[in-house]
């Protein structure tokens, strides 16, 4: 006997050229009544079922040198006949989708997310397991390193050989990048970092890391001064375009376009750079809530099916919260660019009439069906519990300094929760957010969570801002790239005198395709649908370009005719337009309430 465990697996990428990884699972001591295996539907942290079986292109079973018949129970369990000795399972799997939540392999790289080819030893998921991670085959890969956060156990630092999970949950919770990524460490409260790059970039490593690190610092020390985890790992892939994270518990997957990194010799920190950084500081911040502090619904998560909870306003909404304040308090983020930010959020908000149809607690609970797979439809009938669940965050947070006159605040939520979930693995219930926050405000909030959470109306942050000398004003926006955050130059007399058709466009070829129509607005009265075509308007021919200048000679209450394709077929429609919505929010510094500086730099400085 040995002590190898009784469950281990096998990765090699089989043929980079053609996308396929080679993935085995033996077990020691099958079940004599037929070992059952099964993949994940779903990959704990994006809230969609994914059914990543169909990428498993063969599968086959071998126990002693011999086939084992393998039969398929439903889309994504299969049972292995009974055998006496060790039984193998192996498949091909197909590795083509550079996301944060799949496989991806080519000559130049691997990553894997071990929900996409590990099979699960049904019965087994609690058993510690270990995995063998190995390189393609041929010279052509010598240089080729490891990142993960799989502890290892017999394989040298950054390199391919054998490594270990106490059990399935984390071994399909730490992905793993393989290939010639860039790499750059650091230790933060006892604990190393690594940030490892994959793509071309030209990033300035160093500057980097020490941004990175001071986002790290400020969240160790806001849940108490000792990280959960006893190392960490950033996995960034570098794009032409693109922008994502998937949390875990020791580690993330970033997606990010390569000219947000900031390059070497500049100093300069552009949005682009910050925006990066808030998703650094969003996974990061993961790390205690939704990895740690769990909603019930996930303890354990159930990966052949969707999992309830009406609470990812809160896991993600309160991330999304925090992401951007504690870089304000890294020191990363000034007090103008934070209030800019919100005012472009709060515009977000409001410019989706689903947030008047359906709550933050209805959009988690129905995140796997709509949130997930939104449609032309969706901003009248969806709203975003990430946008809005940060507003709830924002709200509550003011709401609780306000009634203990600045002497708790959201962050004890957050540490209550933590010492009460986080450290002892203990489901939050679903009313358990509500109760935390209750006992920190010593009061109860009944009527603000009525609204809020489980209500469609919206926040009363304008009164609550007024506690941090905070003024919100909303007006319409003065151009269709108007995303708010910013005061107009433009009199409110001829903000009110522009016209909107209530639908958004894209350019198609010269003419302009509807992409949604917003309810209750002029498009949709006169029956122009999402998908349409739009070529004329008052008998001149519209464009991407033009558009805006011939909709800019309008007056509200005016009269016009449409000429759309639909189906190929011309159509004629007589619009009334209207007079833009006040839909952009503008967060400034109120002069008339300086004596609320105070509270302001408390809540930004986190005290
Ligand atoms: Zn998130």
């Amino acid at each position: 006997m040995t002590d190898r465990s009784a469950i281990r697996y096998r990765i090699r990428p089989k043929s980079p050229e053609a996308h396929l990884y080679e993935v085995s699972v033996t077990v020691a001591d099958p079940d004599p009544l037929g070992q059952r295996f099964a993949l994940p539907a779903w990959i704990p942290g994006s809230y969609m079922i994914r059914e990543y079986a169909r990428h498993f292109v063969t599968v086959r079973a071998a126990s002693g040198g011999r086939a084992v018949r393998i039969e398929k129970l439903d889309k994504h369990t299969w049972r292995a006949e009974r055998c006496d000795g060790a039984l193998t399972v192996s498949a091909d799997v197909y590795a083509w989708d550079l996301s944060v939540r799949g496989a991806h392999l080519d000559t130049s790289h691997g990553f894997f997310n071990g929900a996409c080819v590990f099979l699960r030893c049904v019965g087994r998921e609690h058993e510690p397991c270990e995995v063998e991670i190995l390189p393609p085959r041929g010279g052509r890969y010598r240089a080729w390193r490891v990142a993960t956060a799989l502890p290892r156990r017999d394989a040298p630092a950054y390199g391919f050989g054998l490594y270990a999970a106490a059990d399935y949950d984390e071994l399909i919770d730490h992905p793993v990048e393989t290939g010639t990524f860039s790499l750059v460490s650091f230790k933060t409260r006892g604990v190393p970092h690594d940030i490892a790059i994959t793509g071309r970039h030209d990033a300035d490593l160093d500057r980097l890391a020490r941004d990175v690190k001071r986002i790290c610092v400020t969240q160790i020390d806001f849940f108490g001064g000792r990280a959960p985890m006893d190392r960490y790992v950033f996995l960034v892939t570098a794009v032409g375009e693109g922008y994502g994270g998937l949390e875990h518990r020791a580690s993330t997957a970033l997606l990010t376009g390569r000219d947000a990194l900031p390059h070497a010799g500049s100093r300069e920190a552009t949005d682009a750079y910050r925006g990066f950084l808030g998703l650094v500081s969003h996974e990061y911040f993961h790390t205690w809530n939704v990895k740690r502090i769990k909603p019930a619904a996930f303890t354990p998560y159930d990966l052949a099916r969707e999992n309830y909870t009406t609470l990812l306003w809160a896991f993600e909404g309160f991330t999304s919260y925090y992401d951007d304040l504690l870089l304000v308090r890294a020191g990363l983020m000034d007090e103008a660019a934070f209030l800019k930010t919100w005012g472009e959020s709060l515009t977000r908000i409001l410019r989706g009439s689903g947030r008047l149809k359906q709550s933050v607690a209805e959009s988690s609970f129905d995140a796997w069906i709509k949130f997930y797979r939104q449609d032309e439809n969706a901003s009248n009938a969806v709203v975003n519990y990430y946008a809005k669940g940060a507003a709830v965050g924002l709200a509550l947070d003011l709401l609780i300094r306000q009634k203990t006159r600045g002497r708790r605040s959201l962050d004890d939520v957050m540490r209550l929760l933590h010492e009460r979930y986080g450290r002892t693995g203990e489901g939050v219930p679903e009313e358990g957010v509500e109760r935390a926050a209750e006992e920190v405000a010593g009061a109860k909030l009944t009527r603000f969570f009525a609204q809020a959470v489980h209500g469609t109306e919206d926040l009363p942050l304008e009164r609550l801002l007024r506690y941090v000398g905070v003024k919100l004003t909303v007006r319409p926006a003065e151009s269709p790239g108007d995303r708010g955050g910013k005061a107009s130059s433009k009199s409110a007399a001829v903000l009110a005198s522009r016209v909107t058709l209530g639908a958004r466009t894209a350019a198609e070829g010269s003419a302009v395709k509807i992409t949604a129509v917003l309810d209750g607005g002029p498009a949709q009265a006169a029956g122009v649908s999402a998908g349409d075509v739009l070529i004329a308007i008052d008998g001149l021919r519209a464009s991407a370009d033009t558009l805006e200048d011939r909709l800019a000679r309008m007056r509200p209450g005016q009269r016009v005719k449409l000429h759309l394709f639909r189906r190929d077929e011309l159509q004629e429609r007589e619009v009334e337009l209207a007079a833009p919505p006040a839909d952009t929010c503008v967060l400034e510094i109120d002069p008339g309430l300086k004596g609320r500086a105070r509270a302001r730099r408390a809540w930004l400085a986190g005290r």
